[in-house]
């Protein structure tokens, strides 16, 4: 592979297993891709899936899919990014030609690409060493394709524009996108991590009358409260359905967004929504869960059931619209990294990501914070 350059990445090679830190050579960029130095890539609990086997891939991997960064290269025939040009490289990857893309559903595009078939990644022994989820962001450097990066100002810092790549992006569209929240709305966000966040977020801007935040774990429900939840409910020791009744005189939630992956979310939730309501379902579970439903019921009340992937989201669209609210103010990113690391320090990140310690851990794969933004979200209570 010709102008190959030698990146240091973490490699996942197994369920369970340490990931290591090695020097992999990474192809130059080919049509329509670009190349792009990683300065921040935020944890998600999607990465975990794959390293603790909840969802089955093959290994050996780089993990890694909400990352900023700068252009390093542009492959051929991509006219409209430059070489320094600061991106947000996401996990979502559209040829802007299939049907779906024709139709504006860039997260169910059919189109085919070359990084599909032959990953740019291969290890000290020539053998491929496959992007996860499309990305491999846990690394010094990507090659990805030109619809998975989308330019920020260079005045938002690149540990707060990577959240725009995942997790907040998605939770703030599933509720612009997917549900469509109107102004007066009640809204209930079960799981209040990155996605939760994005979506409380997502239903202040929207003008939502009553947003009710449910969480077991206090940190992430004081966080809600202050980033926008009307009320914050433990689901161990408290009593959603009863909060929220006395929340909404009776009325019950028009949109209910479980943003966790955790299966226990699903129990009841139907029960939670107003006549004409929905539930939206975000999180994505481990393979095999099912939850149960009845049909009648659901029919009777006229309600819904959406899945959104991704929050249904357009990069090109959500990610300058969500910066726009962000530097007027009214978005908080900065403050929802709880901390940074190396990349040496990976495996301690995911290990903060899977205990809730944690709204959004980033690592900073090039080991420097950018120069305007050197201490990131350390005083999260104060700032907020
Ligand atoms: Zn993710
Ligand atoms: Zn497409």
């Amino acid at each position: 592979m010709p102008g190959g350059t030698t990146v240091r990445a973490a490699v996942c090679r197994g369920v369970g297993e340490p990931q290591s830190i090695e020097q992999l050579v990474l192809a130059a960029p080919g049509p329509g891709e670009v190349r792009v130095r990683i300065d921040a890539c935020a944890v998600c609990h999607s990465d975990l899936m794959y390293t603790d086997g909840g969802w089955a891939t093959d290994f050996p991997l780089v993990m890694g899919h909400e990352a900023a960064g700068c252009i390093l290269e542009t492959g051929p025939g991509v006219a409209d990014v430059a070489v320094g040009d600061q991106v947000v490289v996401s996990l979502v990857r559209s040829c802007g030609e299939c049907p779906a893309c024709r139709r504006g559903h860039h997260v169910t595009c059919s189109g085919e690409f070359a990084l599909d078939r032959q990953s740019p990644l291969t290890d000290g022994t020539g053998s491929p060493v496959a992007q996860g989820l499309n990305t491999g962001a846990f690394a010094e450097q990507v090659v990805v394709h030109r619809s998975q990066v989308v330019p920020h100002p260079a005045d938002v810092p690149s540990t707060s524009a990577s959240l725009l790549a995942c997790g907040v992006l998605t939770g703030a569209g599933a509720v612009h996108n997917t549900a469509q929240v109107q102004a007066g709305d009640v809204v209930v966000v079960v799981g209040c991590g990155g996605v939760g966040i994005g979506a409380i977020q997502g239903a202040r801007l929207a003008g939502a009358e009553q947003i009710v935040a449910v969480d077991p774990l206090p940190d992430k429900r004081e966080s809600a409260l202050l980033l926008g939840a009307s009320h914050a409910v433990d689901p161990v020791s408290g009593d959603v359905a009863a909060v929220l009744r006395e929340a909404t005189g009776g009325r019950l939630a028009d949109h209910l967004f479980i943003t966790t992956a955790a299966p226990s979310a699903l129990d009841n939730a139907v029960e939670l929504l107003a006549p004409m309501g929905a539930l939206v379902l975000v999180g994505m579970p481990p393979d095999g869960i099912a939850f149960e439903i009845d049909p009648t019921m659901l029919a009777a009340a006229n309600q819904r059931i959406l899945g959104s992937k991704m929050g249904t989201v357009r990069l090109a669209d959500d990610i300058p619209r969500l910066i726009d609210h962000y530097r007027a103010g009214d978005f908080e990113l900065d403050a929802l990294v709880t901390t940074t690391h190396s990349l040496e320090d990976i495996d301690l990140a995911f290990d903060e990501v899977r205990r809730g310690k944690v709204l959004r851990t980033v690592i900073l794969p090039n080991g420097h914070a950018s120069p305007d933004h050197a201490t990131p979200g350390n005083d999260r209570e104060a700032d907020a």
